[in-house]
């Protein structure tokens, strides 16, 4: 990666001709979060929940999810903070929650798959938590992502179930964050709801997901995996495990485009974000956020103040039009 040595920006950046683009951090530990914001990070675009069920003999409960968000709010108080709610199955492996063994684990229950069948109660227990910790101060710049959706009707059952715990939660008495799902039929809700996009089902409905949610958030390590058909931890498919790869490009720019349609911002978190060698082309794509590794924020940012917005569509235009990586290659040079 080239730039790793530019200077920290705290301030969001604009490109050349004046468009904001957020610079945000993933972040996959607590202790991550002082060294993101020390980047310059605009907020936390992906906080990976799994550290908080692995290594460990039974899953945390509601205070202490509570705890976890709060201290991410607390380190960006200014900036938005995705929470990604649990994605364990696929390559993680939890051993309390005896997820089933499956012949092909990425193509089995994982992420959202799971929060809503085996372990909606561990979900349950996760948006309490969530929805207290938004209610608390400086809880409205909290958001809240589900993995790996392949279907509207994920996203519209996430959109009861929260609904149900908040309802669950005003009986108790206990303060939380109350979302207004009923809105013309959008979320628009505090905490604002989000979805990855890293299925090609889910790029296929990106406009009906984006009717139902405030954002979406293309994770394009497993998004390539699923369009090209490789492992992404399998050596032997490395060459085919790569973004740059033409339908990978032409699934992020149909997802930008259906997601803008159905009147969300949207994002990406997949390691391809944080890339500042392609920061013209995701910023050409028309992505609002960009969300990495705190590690290459100063770079991205850099770059982004270099774009200028029409170059950078036409760029996007061309390597669009590429029908071989190595041509998109050749673009980029
Ligand atoms: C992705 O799939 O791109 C992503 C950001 O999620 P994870 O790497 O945690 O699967
Ligand atoms: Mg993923």
């Amino acid at each position: 990666v080239s730039g790793l040595d530019a200077p920290v920006v705290t301030d969001r950046v604009s490109t050349a001709d004046g468009r904001e683009i957020e610079v945000a951090a993933n972040v996959g530990r607590p202790a991550e979060l002082d060294p993101a914001v020390a980047r310059g990070a605009d907020g936390v675009g992906l906080f990976r929940t799994e550290f908080l069920f692995l290594d460990r003999a039974a899953p945390p409960d509601e205070d202490e999810q509570f705890e976890a968000i709060t201290a991410a709010l607390d380190a960006f108080p200014d900036e938005r903070v995705v929470v990604r709610t649990l994605d364990v199955g696929g390559d993680k492996q939890v051993p309390y929650l005896d997820l089933p063994s499956e012949p092909n684990p990425f193509l089995g229950r994982r992420g959202v798959r799971l929060s809503l069948s085996a372990h909606a109660d561990l979900f349950e227990t996760q948006l309490r938590a969530l929805l207290r910790a938004a209610a608390t101060d400086g809880g409205d710049a909290l958001a809240v992502m589900v993995p790996m959706v392949a279907r509207v009707e994920e996203v519209e059952d996430v959109l009861e179930r929260v609904e149900s715990v908040a309802a669950d939660l005003e009986r108790e008495g206990v303060a939380h964050a109350t979302p207004d799902l009923e809105r013309e039929g959008v979320a628009h809700a505090t905490p604002d709801l989000g979805a990855m996009v890293e299925t090609p089902a889910a790029t296929e409905m990106a406009e009906a997901l984006a009717g139902r949610l405030d954002f979406l958030s293309i994770g394009t390590n497993d998004l390539t995996q699923y369009v090209m058909a490789a492992d992404r931890e399998n050596d032997g498919v490395s060459d085919l495990h790569d973004p740059l790869h033409p339908p990978v490009l032409r699934a992020i720019d149909r997802t930008v485009r259906a997601g803008h349609d159905g009147g969300a911002w949207v994002g990406m978190c997949g390691e391809m974000a944080g890339d500042p060698d392609l920061t013209p082309l995701l910023v050409g794509l028309g992505l609002d956020e960009l969300s990495m590794s705190a590690v290459t924020v100063p770079a991205v940012k850099q770059r982004v103040r270099d774009v200028d917005t029409e170059t950078a569509r036409e760029l996007a235009e061309a390597v669009l039009a590429c029908e071989t990586r190595a041509d998109v290659a050749a673009l980029l040079e």
